[in-house]
């Protein structure tokens, strides 16, 4: 199958839907855990749950990277939209992300100029229309989005470009899945693998999940057949009890990953000993900073960051859903003081943020689904 319409067919659902049902044992407890935020969105949209086996328990990962951006960070970079005559660039998700003195539209209210674009690139062009300002870009992401800002880092080195600069907060996946494996509070049974980062990296990275702690992992993309075929792979595997890599995402994802992009990544990038993740904590080596060769490029070298520290605000339990402790409408500020209108957590604002998701999807307008709601989705 090659096409979006063939991985959103009802009839190949229900029949998937039908499988999963025959492969699972109703005396076992599936803790299954979908790694990235694109996925728990696909989940909740689709309404995927419905048609799941109540003892296959979907538990949502940390790979949404606006969402495990700690709060000091982000006021690290307005710290730097604050000072005279600079741009701070960042995605739209960023936007209404709240840092502890608000969010970047909040300090655009407020006076600062602040910019959404849409690529590292349309930063470096901004750069160029602007000589009389700094434009500091907010690069955000793991490894899916790494390798544009390596490639615009190598691009303003190459033309000299003096008012530019990137405020880098990418992170690796392959760390956050070894935190969580080794979280004592955490029993999963096998993972649906993220789909956009493993267009980079490949499938090799996940080998050891496999073969050192002996859970499956299936690289899954992002339609609603995909996950339920993940689903199936992964039950195949439990039932015979074997632990594997396989890549269900074969359409996108190369085995080896893109040698391109993991090239440009090393020549700019080299690894953090260690950084704090919300939720997680301090994970060593499991960060991205830029190298001394492009240190010019650097807004943490430019500038004088203060590197706050900053707790999430006390009822809020980001950190106990990002890692898959509680479930989003658990939190004690779900639908009450934190939604997306008014969001208290970045979880509650990103589309890859699982409280956004189940708001939006679940709370907000549930969806079940069957032949008729597909239709309405797709
Ligand atoms: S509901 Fe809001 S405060 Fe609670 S976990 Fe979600 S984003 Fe965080």
């Amino acid at each position: 199958m090659k096409f979006v319409d063939e991985f959103r067919n009802p009839e190949l659902i229900m029949k998937t839907a039908e499988e999963i049902r025959r492969l699972t044992d109703p005396h076992r407890h599936y803790r299954l855990m979908e790694v990235c935020g694109g996925h728990t969105h696909a989940i909740y949209r689709f309404g995927l749950k419905d048609v799941l086996p109540e003892n296959i328990d979907l538990i949502h990962g940390p790979g949404c990277p606006v969402c495990v951006l700690p709060m000091g960070r982000i006021d690290d970079g307005l710290s730097i939209a604050a000072q005279p005559n600079v741009i701070f660039a960042a995605f739209g998700d960023m936007m209404r992300v709240p840092g502890a003195h608000g969010s970047p539209l909040e300090h655009k209210a407020r006076g600062a100029d602040v910019r959404i674009v849409y690529s590292p690139t349309d930063a470096i062009k901004l750069a160029k229309k602007n000589p009389d300002k700094h434009v500091m870009f907010f690069a955000i992401g793991f490894e899916t989005t790494a390798p544009s800002t390596a490639l615009t880092l190598q691009r303003a080195k190459a033309e000299g470009l003096q008012n530019f600069s990137v405020f880098c907060n990418h992170v690796t996946i392959i760390p956050a899945i070894r935190a969580i494996l080794d979280s004592p509070d955490m029993r999963l049974d096998g993972f649906i693998g993220p789909g956009h980062c493993s267009t980079v990296i490949g499938c090799r990275p996940y080998e050891w999940i496999a073969s050192d702690e002996g859970k499956p992992i299936v690289v899954c993309g992002f339609e609603p057949l995909d996950l339920l075929q993940s689903i199936v792979i992964l039950l195949r595997q439990l039932n015979n009890g074997e632990a594997k890599v396989e890549n269900q995402y074969k359409r996108v994802v190369p085995w080896e990953g893109n040698r391109a992009a993991l090239k440009a990544m090393n020549e700019v990038f080299q690894l953090r000993p260690y950084f704090e993740w919300r939720g997680l904590g301090f994970i060593s080596q499991s960060a991205l900073r830029i190298r001394d060769s492009y240190a010019q490029w650097d807004a943490e070298r430019r500038f004088n960051v203060p590197g706050i520290r900053i707790t999430d605000p006390k009822a809020a339990q980001c950190g106990e859903v990002l890692k898959g402790v509680l479930k989003p409408a658990q939190c004690k500020l779900f639908a009450q003081e934190c939604t997306p209108e008014s969001p208290v957590g970045a979880l509650m604002v990103s589309s890859e943020g699982s409280c956004a998701a189940f708001y939006n999807y679940q709370h907000r307008k549930p969806v079940t689904i069957s032949n008729a709601s597909l239709a309405a989705v797709v």
